[in-house]
């Protein structure tokens, strides 16, 4: 099937980061043609009046299986946060309320422009976020969290051996990876060093490259953290990573707050991913990640809102606001410039999971991942003199998009969610919250 969109301002993403004003082809799920003017028959039509189409948003860290538990968790330090509220938590999840908190993430990842993520689950019944993620449309890279540590006060409904946390992870690749026409990947998903064993770290890092699979996990993200690392191992975060073999251009390590001079530099030299995170690292008082820092030493940073609890949206606009801002009061106003910010949100985000060949700009051939905003808000307007890098990443909100396509499929079009149904997920969702709050004494 192919869809025409007509009379657009694109903001192509691509190598010249072209702008160009005219219309794109979508064919089936890949860009056909860009041009000042396409004409070729089309089953669908639809005129832009001069909107920005810009490549879908990808957020490189995400846990959809804590969006039910948005607002629960406020005020809190990381390892406080997690032992009190969120581990408890996730391991009172049932199957249809992990199903129900992916929906309840994606349906707001759609409104918001964002196409692809990196999302960690919880430990047990991935499959039913999986699922979500297949029905709703979602492209994302995805895998149950590890963690076998048992010195590390996880509750009941989280632990695992390191045997069956392997297997599962593996089990779970060999059963999704590659599935909804290749929009679902399989990533092994450690949560973090003090949640595992050194066992597990090491047979994570084997096993990844025999099979050729991503590595997602948390890094350096609490100061508290960092100092129980270096109890533990008289190692610094990142070089205990990198001495199991965490390190390397297909691990994605989440917030990278706390590194010293020797650890920028192992991330740099051996190409592992680094995900902002600016909201999370705001609201869980973590610090503040030297992004500017580490994309002059030519790091590869990019975008996530990290979890619902933690932030309390799953929007990328928030998050490119933040990260656009969170540097200047330290560093100047000219340390992170809108583009540079933009480009993090897109096509670094493409770099990170590997996929820059066929996401992350709008390119032909490249997948129809995208999004349509309109800049007829007074917050936007008047837009004739204004950059677009500089609304996208500063005017611009959620409530914007007007358009969101993964895979050459409208997910969502004119506010309205074409792939969930609103009113029964909500009501669905109201219920499976009380079931968790009740099974954690909390009602
Ligand atoms: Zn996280």
């Amino acid at each position: 099937m192919r869809i025409l969109f007509k009379n657009a301002t694109l903001v192509t993403m691509n190598k010249q980061r072209e702008i160009i004003k005219g219309d794109l082809l979508v064919n089936d799920s890949v860009i056909e043609a860009i041009g000042p003017e396409i004409v070729v028959p089309a089953e669908r039509v639809i005129d832009l009046h001069d909107d920005l189409l810009i490549p879908g948003l990808i957020q490189t860290h995400i846990h959809l299986c804590q969006t039910l538990f948005r607002g629960l968790a406020d005020d809190l330090e990381l390892l406080d946060w997690l032992k009190i509220k969120i581990w408890p938590l996730e391991g009172a999840h049932d199957a249809e309320s992990l199903y129900d908190s992916a929906q309840l993430g994606i349906g707001e990842l759609f409104l918001g422009g964002t196409t692809t993520i990196v999302d960690m689950e919880t430990v047990h019944q991935t499959e039913h976020a999986f699922q979500a993620i297949l029905d709703s449309g979602l492209r994302a890279l995805a895998g149950k969290c590890m963690m076998d540590n048992p010195n590390a006060d996880i509750p009941p409904g989280l632990r695992e051996s390191t045997v069956d946390s392997l297997q599962e992870s593996v089990n779970l690749y060999e059963k999704y990876h590659g599935q909804g026409n290749g929009r679902l990947e399989v990533a092994f998903m450690p949560r973090f060093v003090i949640s595992c064993t050194d066992q597990l770290l090491k047979e994570v890092s084997r096993l990844a490259k025999e099979k050729n699979v991503y590595i997602h996990t948390h890094a350096s993200e609490n100061f508290g953290e960092t100092k129980k690392v270096q109890a533990r191992y008289g190692l610094r975060n990142i070089a205990l990573l990198d001495q199991v073999g965490l390190t390397g251009p297909n691990i994605i390590l989440a917030h990278c707050v706390w590194l010293d001079q020797e650890e920028m530099e192992i991330l740099v030299n051996s190409g592992t991913r680094i995900v902002h995170c600016p909201s999370s690292n705001l609201k869980l008082a973590s610090g503040v990640a030297p992004v500017p820092e580490l994309l002059k030493r030519g790091a590869e940073v990019s975008l996530g809102a990290d979890g619902a609890p933690c932030n309390n949206n799953l929007d990328c606009f928030v998050e490119m606001r933040h990260a656009a801002l969170i540097q200047k009061p330290l560093q100047g106003p000219m340390v992170m410039s809108a583009r540079q910010v933009f480009e993090m949100a897109t096509i670094a985000g493409a770099r990170a999971i590997g996929h820059e060949h066929d996401l992350g700009s709008l390119e032909v051939s490249k997948k129809a991942d995208l999004a349509v905003i309109s800049r007829e808000g007074l917050h936007t307007w008047p837009n004739g003199h204004t950059d677009v890098y500089t609304q996208l990443v500063y005017q611009v909100q959620a409530s914007d998009v007007r358009l969101t396509m993964v895979d050459g499929q409208i997910v969502m079009h004119n506010r309205q969610l074409l792939t969930i149904d609103v009113p029964r997920l909500k009501q669905r969702s109201a219920g499976s919250l009380d079931r968790v709050l009740k099974r954690v004494g909390l009602i």
